[in-house]
């Protein structure tokens, strides 16, 4: 039987740039990657933006994949276990050895209490579910979003620009008012309606009966054509409890190296890493700070001295209006919004000290925020428009 000399488990950004960063670290092979997609490696953030907004759905390929030449890549496999003392997996009744194994199973879509077994509802975390949930809009003229978060106004976005009639419930009276604050809700609220879609905030699903009738807790019962539940995702690692590895709130936790132990790593939407600048935790569930982590894992597991340190944040693109945010993301609890020429920022301190920035159309502002908040700047330096320190000093020196 072949001891693979690393198993990746996943082909998400995290997964693949883990097998990649690994081979490019010249860990030993062979190299498996077993993934329970049935689509070779591609990009999720597409699923709700360009890939949604009309005609065929089109699945764009993880370029970083093409790197993966000599890697055994196992589509369609679901891993059941994974024994730490045997040093294997267990996929489909195989067992399978490694040295270094690295989990990056990611996160599938909650669902919610109250919904028939057989309603027909759309989630959308895979290729094959954008394919249901485009085949879906096909035939609809009325769409439900429920969830404000950013996958649930990008799609209900997209779905808008499809031409369809588009609902947002939410149990947020304003989107995301919660996480980033009224006015950044406010401006999310503003990019939604503009799109012409109805609001429907402060209200709870009290349930769906098949095959589409939704209750709300304010007595209102809605019949549209396609629902679409976008209420946030798990971890998708309940097959791990029980391996020995420690899960926090389903995810694994890992050190800064991205170990959980020797020769074990996990990665992406599934870890709890802690992060070397912040020095604590920081979960997060983001395309890019997968791949780092991926990379940060990969190396590692190939015997390199690896460290997440970046400070996370990801892109949202509502319509053709993109937001952009970097910031720790573990709360705040002071923040000020700053307006711009046709654009805001949003600075987030806490205990006086500057923990992230959310920008619409201030780039700059983005910018300079990414790196005051991993300088650990004080929060007034933000707003102030501080450059972060380093900045400009080579320019000084001549
Ligand atoms: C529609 C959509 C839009 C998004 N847009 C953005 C965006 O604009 N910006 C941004 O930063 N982030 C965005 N995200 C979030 C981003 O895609 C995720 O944070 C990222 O994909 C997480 O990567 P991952 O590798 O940890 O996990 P995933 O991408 O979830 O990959 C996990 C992989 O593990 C496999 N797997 C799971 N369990 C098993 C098992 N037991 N055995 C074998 N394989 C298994 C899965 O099949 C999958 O291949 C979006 C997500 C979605 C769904």
């Amino acid at each position: 039987m072949t001891t693979y000399g690393l198993i990746v488990i996943g082909s998400g950004p995290a997964g693949v740039a883990a097998a990649a960063s690994y081979l490019e670290a010249d860990g030993e092979g062979p190299v498996l990657l077993l993934t329970a997609d049935e689509h070779p490696p591609y990009e999720r953030p597409p699923l709700s933006k360009e890939s949604l907004r009309g005609g065929e759905p089109e699945l764009t390929p993880n370029a970083s994949a093409d790197g993966l030449d000599g890697v055994e890549i196992r589509l369609g496999t679901t891993v059941d276990a994974v024994d730490l003392d045997a040093r294997a997996v267990r996929a489909g009744g195989e067992e399978i050895p490694f040295a270094s194994l690295v989990l990056a199973p990611g996160a599938h879509p909650r669902v919610l209490d109250g919904v028939d077994a057989d309603a027909e509802v759309r989630v959308l975390r895979t290729y094959a579910d954008l394919e249901r949930l485009a085949e879906s809009a096909g035939h609809a003229r009325t769409a439900l979003v429920v969830g404000s978060g950013f996958i649930g106004c990008e799609a209900a976005v997209s779905l808008a620009l499809r031409g369809l009639d588009v609902t947002v419930v939410s149990s947020e009276a304003t989107p995301q008012a919660d996480r980033l604050g009224e006015r950044a809700g406010a401006l999310v609220e503003d990019l939604l309606v503009g799109h012409g879609i109805t609001l429907r905030g402060g209200v709870q699903i009290s349930g769906i009966r098949a095959p589409r009738t939704v209750h709300l807790d304010d007595g209102t019962t809605l019949e549209p054509d396609l629902v679409l539940l976008a209420v946030g995702v798990e971890p998708s690692t309940s097959w791990l409890e029980g391996s020995g590895l420690q899960l926090h709130e389903g995810r694994v936790v890992v050190d800064e190296h991205l170990r959980a132990e020797d020769g074990v790593f996990a990665a992406g939407d599934a870890a709890r890493t802690h992060n070397a600048t912040a020095g604590r935790p920081i979960p997060v569930e983001h395309w890019f700070d997968a791949e780092t982590m991926g990379s940060v894992a990969g190396a590692g597991a190939a015997g390199q001295d690896a460290t997440w340190d970046s400070v996370p944040g990801f892109w949202s693109q509502i319509g053709e209006h993109w937001l952009k945010y970097a910031a720790w993301g573990d709360g705040h609890d002071e923040l000020e919004a700053v307006e711009r020429p046709g654009g805001l920022t949003v600075w987030y301190g806490r205990e006086g000290t500057l923990v992230g920035v959310l920008t619409y159309n201030a780039d700059d502002d983005y910018e300079r925020g990414e790196q005051l908040v991993a300088q650990a700047a004080p929060f007034a330096a933000g707003p102030r428009g501080d450059q972060p320190e380093g900045e400009g000093e080579e320019d000084e020196e001549g």
